[in-house]
């Protein structure tokens, strides 16, 4: 097997996430955008109860043993927690064109099909923009910079589903920014 950089194997609400991030050090690889994907297959309604450690094991499997590859993407996101699979640290395989640039992260889910917009679909949009607005802040990246898998032109994908739009996500992340930052600065009493 080529080099297999190894999983992290660990989940985490956006709070805890967030405290993970902080202690992370880009010493060796420091990644300048983020793409977006979704798994499609398992769909939502193939994982009940999301990602169990168990799935999370058998993806390394996958893209290991069967794909051959050196890593997967960084983050699975589902509704319930996010979980960091490839190292946030060393670059990942998920986006022909930008393997060595950007941080791969799946949404869990089929977008074309499932909703994001509502039930468990609207929880994993929000888990996502929180992760993607916590990397964003610990790495000083412009949420504008973001990517669709689709984007890449070196993919014939379909990734993520229609139904994520880019700007919608963008417009979200640049509002948690804000109101993140205004946690981190508040306003000073007038005397
Ligand atoms: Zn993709």
């Amino acid at each position: 097997m080529p080099n297999w950089k190894g999983i992290v194997g660990q989940s985490f609400s956006p709070s805890e996430f967030s405290v993970y991030c902080h202690q992370l050090h880009w010493t060796s690889w420091r990644p300048s955008f983020i793409v977006v994907h979704n798994t499609a297959i398992p769909t939502l309604a193939q994982r009940p109860n999301g990602l169990t450690l168990q799935h999370i094991k058998g993806l390394e499997v996958f893209y290991r043993d069967k794909q051959k590859w050196s890593a997967g993407p960084h983050l699975f996101i589902d509704d319930k927690q996010i979980w960091v699979f490839t190292p946030l640290t060393v670059s990942g395989v998920h986006s022909p064109s930008w393997n060595s640039t950007a941080l791969g992260f799946e949404m869990l889910g089929d977008y074309l099909k499932e909703s994001f917009t509502t039930g468990r679909g609207l929880k994993v949009r929000q888990n996502t923009i929180a992760a993607i607005s916590i990397v964003s802040s610990v790495l000083g990246l412009d949420p504008r910079t973001l990517r669709l898998h689709r984007e890449d032109p070196l993919t014939t994908h379909a990734c993520p589903g229609a139904t994520v739009r880019k700007l919608e996500i963008i417009q979200a992340v640049q509002d948690s920014l804000v109101s993140m930052h205004a946690g981190e600065h508040p306003v000073k009493p007038v005397a």
